[in-house]
Formats: C-alpha cells, structure tokens, sequence
C-alpha cells in the first residue's frame, strides 16, 4: 500500500433505537460499492429531531446493541464520540472534528432517503457537503427518480458530492420495531440475534405509552 493511498471510512450515523438490518445493510452496501476501507457506526447523543423519545432505550442500551450488532464484522466498528459529547449533536461538528483529526482521510456518509429529503434542514448542510461525500439509499419506496432532483439540488445550492447506494428498499424503521414491541410481537430477524436477546433480557419497549 503506498503512503499516499487515502483512507475511506463510512459513518453510518443514526440513533439506533434499536440498531436493526435495514442499518446494517446500508453499511455492507456503502462498503462494497464504494470500495471503503472500514465503516464506523456513529449512535447520535442528542439528536435535535428527536426530542420525544418516549419507550426509548437509554443511551448506553443504544450503544450496547450497537456494539453487539456489529461485533462480528471485521470491517465495522463504532465510534461513540457523539455519544461523550452530550448536549445536543449536529453531524456538521462531528465531521469537522473528525475531519481534523485525520485529515487524510475520505469521510462517506450514509443516509436513507428520507433523511436526504430533509437534508436541507440540518444544521450547516454546507459543511456536511465540504467534509464528506454522501451516499443515499432509497427507503418508504420513495423512488430512484424522486430522489435525483433533490441530490441535483444540494450538488448545486452545496457543492455536495452525493452518490446514490444501490439497496432494495428495506421496509424496516426502529419505530415500527418499537411498535412491534409494545404489542408483543416478533423482532426476530428484523434485528440480529444478540440484539434481540438484549432487548428481551433487558425489557427494552415493554412501557405501555398512553
Ligand atoms: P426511527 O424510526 O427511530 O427514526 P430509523 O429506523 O429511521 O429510526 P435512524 O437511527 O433514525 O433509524 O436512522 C439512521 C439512518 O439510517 C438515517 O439516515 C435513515 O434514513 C437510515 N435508515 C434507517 N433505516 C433505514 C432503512 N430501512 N432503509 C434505508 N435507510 C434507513
Ligand atoms: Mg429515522
């Protein structure tokens, strides 16, 4: 490998409540399509989207089942900084941060659809734009076509460089599996085996919401 080989890392950001395969799928995609080095799982402190989490895991229940989920693949690891942070976390910050601490490196960061759609709304989408290349998978059948206009219009309001990642459409979100929980249905194979275990030794999504 020669010295100047920059290295490409995925972040797949999220809040993981809980992590499940539509996540991890998105990740080996963006892995092997756009030939990344290692893809870093990034589980959100404090998300300013999310403030009613209701019948939600704790933050060190989101990090634990993140951590068994992706515990057997070598190329997926996690990084918990947003986590440390606390307050809230904008994704603008992490990559700058992360962007200065290792400059060399080629950040990819993965997203579905939907959060393509209100990428506008984040905070600083011209930073996110300057410091990673991103990548956006279909999700709620929102078509391929529907898609293009809106990453035609950030390439050009943010200079984003924006690719699509070519995933069936995984018809999985955590507030379904959470859903499903509370009416004491079945998270078998929606998420992977040691995460379903957790969430069942640890009671996680049982409280009846009112
Ligand atoms: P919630 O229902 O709590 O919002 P979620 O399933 O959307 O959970 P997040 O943690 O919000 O999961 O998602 C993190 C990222 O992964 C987002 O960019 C989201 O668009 C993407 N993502 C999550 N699930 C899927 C899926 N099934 N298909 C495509 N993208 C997905
Ligand atoms: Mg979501």
């Amino acid at each position: 490998m020669s010295d100047t080989k920059r290295l490409r890392v995925g972040i797949m950001g999220g809040t993981f409540d809980p992590i499940h395969i539509g996540h991890l799928i998105l990740a080996e995609c963006a892995y092997e399509q756009f030939q990344l080095d290692t893809v870093q799982f990034l589980p959100s402190g404090n998300p300013p989207h999310k403030t009613d989490r209701t019948n939600g895991a704790s933050d060190e229940e989101r990090l634990e089942m993140v951590v068994l989920a992706i515990r057997d693949n070598p190329h997926f690891s996690l990084d918990a900084e947003e986590m440390r942070r606390g307050g809230f976390t904008y994704t603008c910050d992490t990559l700058v941060a992360l962007r200065q601490q290792h400059p060399d490196t080629e950040y990819y960061f993965i997203i579905g659809a939907d959060s393509l759609l209100s990428f506008d709304t984040w905070r600083k989408p011209e930073v996110i734009s300057q410091n990673c290349v991103l990548l956006a998978a279909v999700r709620d059948q929102l078509s391929v076509s529907a898609m293009e206009p809106k990453m035609e219009e950030f390439r050009e309001r943010y200079g984003a460089k924006i690719y699509l990642l070519q995933t069936p459409n995984i018809d999985i979100s955590s507030t379904d599996l959470r859903f499903r929980r509370q009416e004491g249905r079945s998270l078998r194979y929606y998420v992977p085996d040691a995460v379903l275990n957790y969430i069942e030794q640890k009671d996680i999504y049982n409280d009846i919401v009112i």
